[in-house]
């Protein structure tokens, strides 16, 4: 009876230390380590299954690590919430970390900074490191505070380092004051691997570290095993009756009285415990009804796929069938036992966390019908893995043609007019559908599919989002690939249909001049293609830059000249500068369909992605990296897929 009052009184304790607060799931930082996997076949199972066990961890504490796998490509993992976050919100903040770490793959490591929480993936044991050439601190709001101010920081950060290394929980909170209308307000964490010292020479770097951004009213140090941050403004969530367990002996106290007089409170137990059992009861019913919900939705849907059925399909993902590798998952191809050929996406990440959304995409996206749209057939997740089943395009993709010097001679100009007409086509019916107006996000060769007959389907849309922004949706990472993204959207997330517009225009550079996009700025050519074909253009020697494989072929007649000439006009008026100027997808596809005059296009944008992407990301922070920084959030290059 006893031992069942003490669990009782965990429970209420327990129920009485959730809070709801604020996940604080914004990035802060992500940084990418330099060295790639080993062998993908063994780094990747190693990955998902680290990233389960520390979501699984999260749910019931603040932190969790995970060793899987052993060697090159074993992965050492470390989730941690900071102490003031409720286990809901820690939830929320991982959910969006493990999101975008797999974004590094497929680098072997790296580590995210969120406000609410901190993740790191290594094949390594890094859990004693406190210190490293990617510390850095991030200072925000520029606005220059008194004197005062920064005294005020030093003595709370101060105290945040004797009281985080000295607390069980390695979490420290502090409000300063300044005067009657200011304060500051500090947090430290450090990572709960380290011991009590490491612990402390970390926040002892990082507050050393963080007063670099005085007089600036925000600073926040992201050491290898701690962090910390200050503020003009309460962000600290409301403190948790659970803090009263940072003190043990607090604790004790209040569970050996409680013991003592249980006598007394036993009959008021009984009720409180009879009014639990009945909440449990509803709440498991609530559990199961989504449980139920979910499956009967998948039993009675053929779009879903039955994970034996794909491993089948696929001869259990034999590397022969494998068609190729995203930024989010690898493609095999699949004969189902009717004889139907598919594409299976086998994606890296799980998504079982929220697998009743899941199913409801592809549900929404799989209605979407066109014949310039790969059809996404169904889904399989409630198996150990999440799956995305496509139809299979024997062509595979564009980019296998044009960028190669071989296989581009198949594809002679009427092809490639076909293809660029066809995937216009599909544009416009993603933009303009009334029912799911769908912005695709990361138009590009490797996007557009070929069919037997050289026809073209765009793949990959609609899991990114809809033009609705959807609030379940936890991200809003930018998403695409670099060279292809249109610059308002790099430099400040701006998101319409004209950034779509922007991408297919690069496409068409791409398909008139056999040239990758990408490739500008390395070795191969030191403009980029935009600026290539826009200084062509204004020479009037356009010709001197068309694909080779192109103007080999006997048929390229005066007709066709002029075409590719509009061709490229066309493109060059989707990538111009300002997303105004640009014409709609339909616009594109009467330019390309008649014969009028089109008007001229103005400069192109000046892009230097990768100081326009950080400036995003940071979100108007400044950067001082007091370390090597290997490579950082501006190298994804992958399309966003959905929130998980
Ligand atoms: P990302 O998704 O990161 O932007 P990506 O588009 O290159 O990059 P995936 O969509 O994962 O990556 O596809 C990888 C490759 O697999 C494609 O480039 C294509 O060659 C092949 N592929 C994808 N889907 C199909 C399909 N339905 N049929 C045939 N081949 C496919």
């Amino acid at each position: 009876m006893k031992k069942s009052i003490l669990v009782a009184l965990m429970v209420i304790l327990s129920l009485l230390i959730r809070s709801e607060g604020n996940a604080r799931s914004k990035i802060i930082n992500m940084t990418c380590d330099q060295q790639l996997e080993n062998n993908i076949t063994l780094f990747m199972p190693n990955f998902v299954r680290t990233m389960e066990i520390i979501g699984t961890l999260l749910r019931t504490s603040r932190n969790g690590t995970a060793i899987s796998g052993t060697g090159p490509d074993g992965n050492y993992g470390l989730g941690q919430c900071y102490g003031d976050l409720s286990p809901q919100d820690c939830i929320l903040c991982y959910a969006e970390a493990r999101t975008i770490l797999p974004s590094c793959f497929p680098h072997n490591g790296g580590r995210i900074y969120l406000d609410g929480c901190f993740m790191r993936v290594q094949n390594y044991s890094f859990f004693h490191e406190y210190t490293g050439p990617n510390d850095m601190v991030v200072c925000g709001n520029t606005t220059a505070k008194s004197g005062l101010f920064g005294a005020a920081v030093r003595e709370a950060v101060g105290n945040a380092v004797v009281e985080g290394s000295g607390n069980w929980d390695y979490f420290a909170r502090g409000e300063s004051v300044v005067n009657v209308n200011e304060s500051v307000f500090v947090m430290a964490d450090c990572w709960r691997t380290l011991s009590p010292a490491e612990c402390r020479r970390c926040l002892e770097n990082a507050s050393a570290a963080i007063s670099k951004c005085l007089p600036s009213s925000e600073g926040r140090a992201l050491n290898s095993g701690c962090f910390m941050r200050y503020s003009d403004t309460d962000f600290l969530n409301p403190i948790p009756v659970a803090t009263i367990s940072s003190n043990r002996g607090m604790v004790l106290a209040i569970v050996v009285s409680i013991v003592s007089s249980v006598t007394v409170l036993t009959v008021a137990l009984m009720i409180i415990l009879y009014i639990m059992k009945h909440r449990l009861i509803q709440k498991k019913r609530r559990g199961s009804y989504d449980a139920k919900k979910l499956s009967k939705m998948l039993n009675d849907s053929s779009l879903h796929f039955k994970y034996s059925t794909i491993e089948k399909a696929t001869s259990n993902w034999n590397e022969c069938n494998k068609l190729g590798q995203g930024g989010f998952g690898t493609v095999y191809k699949g004969v189902l036992s009717d004889g139907r050929e598919i594409a299976v996406k086998r994606l890296f990440f799980n998504n079982k966390f929220r697998a009743t959304d899941f199913y409801n995409e592809v549900n929404m996206i799989s209605s979407v019908e066109h014949k310039n749209l790969v059809r996404l057939l169904g889904c399989s997740c409630s198996g150990p893995e999440s799956i995305l089943v496509y139809e299979y395009l024997p062509n595979l993709s564009l980019d296998r043609f044009i960028f190669d010097a071989t296989k581009g001679k198949t594809l002679n100009w009427q092809k490639r007019f076909l293809i660029i007409s066809g995937t216009a086509e599909g544009l416009v019916y993603l933009h303009e559908n009334t029912k799911n107006r769908i912005i695709h996000r990361d138009i590009k060769a490797a996007n557009i599919l070929l069919d037997l007959r050289l026809r073209a389907k765009i793949a990959d849309f609609g899991l990114a989002r809809s033009f609705q922004d959807d609030q379940s949706h936890i991200s809003t990472a930018i998403a695409g690939t670099l060279g292809y993204m249109a610059p308002e959207y790099l430099a400040h997330g701006q998101l319409t249909e004209k950034a779509d517009v922007y991408s297919f225009g690069v496409l068409l550079l791409e398909i008139v001049t056999g040239m990758e996009n990408n490739k500008s700025k390395t070795a191969e050519y030191t403009d980029s293609l935009v600026s290539i074909v826009w200084n062509h253009f204004q020479e009037d020697t356009v010709e001197e830059i068309f694909d080779p494989n192109l103007m080999m072929q006997h048929y390229v007649n005066t007709n066709d000249l002029k075409e590719i000439k509009k061709v490229i006009q066309v493109g060059l008026l989707c990538t111009q500068e300002a997303p105004s100027l640009r014409p709609s997808m339909s616009i594109v596809l009467k330019m390309l369909a008649k014969d009028e005059t089109l008007p001229l296009p103005s400069n192109p944008p000046f892009i230097d992605e990768k100081t326009m992407e950080l400036n995003d990301i940071s979100d108007k922070l400044q950067f001082y990296n007091y370390g090597d920084n290997d490579c950082s959030i501006a190298t994804v290059s992958h399309s966003d897929f959905y929130p998980r």
